[in-house]
């Protein structure tokens, strides 16, 4: 192993709090989901039952339903109204059938974060293997995989930073899992294929940044992202939060807008140089509404109007403002021109 891959290895490790040793650098965050899912109930064959969520990203949920195709049964725990889990379901469906529980650690429309700690005990103490998708979670919340009892954890290297095309999948040491691609010897044999090393290098470094000053970023993306929301709350008429007010990562907020299209909504931003997304960056272009906010009983309506917004260490208060000042103008010209406000 090169002397980049192996720095990469360790500041990833570092950022993480487990052993480097324990990280697999994969091609993207689906990789990792797809290789902890399929790695997973492939070195346990006789136990067919597998518990996710409903509000799971594609990457994860379109696997779980691929496999009930084939033999497995796929249990898709509910949230509630605010995207909240309910533990006590999960208990009970856990059994000695259960191959594989992979519960996110945070969703990537609404920024609701679960309770893993919590749901990774519950989980391996019963000797069920545990999977999370972090790829929301990694480099926005502090998180010590020593003193979390996770198998496994998807990250992609995009999300904080680091170039697209480059991922991890953590595996905890003594966890069986079958490799998912097959070939040549890289990565002590759990990941075939050539290494993407400057897409590598980049996620260690970015890593390393993020893990320098987490708990600061952590608190002065929280207070833009309350100054942005309370702000938009209160000055365009008929919008709602979705998702929980405090379980939140710092920096997500998702609004609903009553009565236009979020996609509008994106458009006219995009004018004034504001990014932000219609639920889901993933799933935006399709015309369904998003399935996290269906879920969670959001109406057909408002969840068409649902626009994401999330923040960065580079972004700052003057574009905070920015925002704050362009939303009104925005919501009502399009109400102007919508069918389903009374003109
Ligand atoms: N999981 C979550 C929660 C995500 O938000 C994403 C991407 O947006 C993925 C998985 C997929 O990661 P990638 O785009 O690196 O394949």
């Amino acid at each position: 192993m090169g002397h980049n891959v192996r720095k990469a290895r360790e500041q990833v490790a570092s950022l993480l709090g487990c052993d480097p040793a324990e990280i697999i650098f994969t091609s993207c965050g689906t990789e990792s989901d797809n290789s902890a899912i399929r790695g997973a109930i492939a070195a346990v064959p006789n136990r067919k039952k597998i518990i996710t969520t409903r509000i799971e990203h594609p990457a994860v949920l379109t696997v779980c339903r691929d496999l009930e195709n084939h033999g497995y049964e796929v249990i898709e725990l509910a949230v509630d109204k605010e995207g909240q889990l309910d533990l006590n379901e999960l208990e009970q469906k856990l059994d000695d059938d259960t191959a594989l529980v992979t519960i996110m650690w945070a969703n990537n429309e609404t920024g609701v974060v679960f309770p893993i700690e919590q749901i990774a005990k519950m989980v391996t103490s019963k000797g069920i293997v545990f999977h999370t998708d972090a790829v929301q979670a990694v480099g926005k919340i502090p998180i010590n995989l020593s003193n979390i009892p996770i198998d496994m954890l998807s990250i992609s290297g995009h999300k904080l930073h680091a170039p697209k095309g480059v991922g991890v999948l953590y595996v905890r040491k003594g966890t069986r899992i079958s490799p998912f691609l097959l070939g040549g010897h890289q990565e002590a044999g759990r990941r075939a294929g050539t290494e993407n090393v400057p897409g590598i290098v980049g996620l260690g470094k970015a890593c390393e940044l993020a893990n320098e000053n987490i708990e600061e970023e952590n608190k002065r993306l929280r207070f833009l992202r309350d100054k942005l929301e309370n702000a938009i709350l209160k000055n365009c008429p008929d919008c709602r939060l979705n998702g929980h007010k405090k379980n939140r990562l710092p920096n997500t907020t998702n609004i609903s807008f009553e009565y236009i299209e979020g996609e509008a909504i994106l458009l006219m931003l995009d004018v004034y140089g504001i990014c932000a997304s219609s639920g889901s960056a993933c799933t935006s272009g399709s015309l369904e509404p998003s399935h996290v906010l269906r879920a969670m009983g959001v109406p057909f309506t408002a969840a068409h109007g649902s626009v994401r917004f999330s923040l960065s260490r580079y972004n700052t208060e003057q574009q905070v403002d920015y925002t704050i000042e362009k939303m009104p103008e925005i919501v009502n010209k399009l109400r102007k021109l919508s069918p389903f406000v009374a003109q």
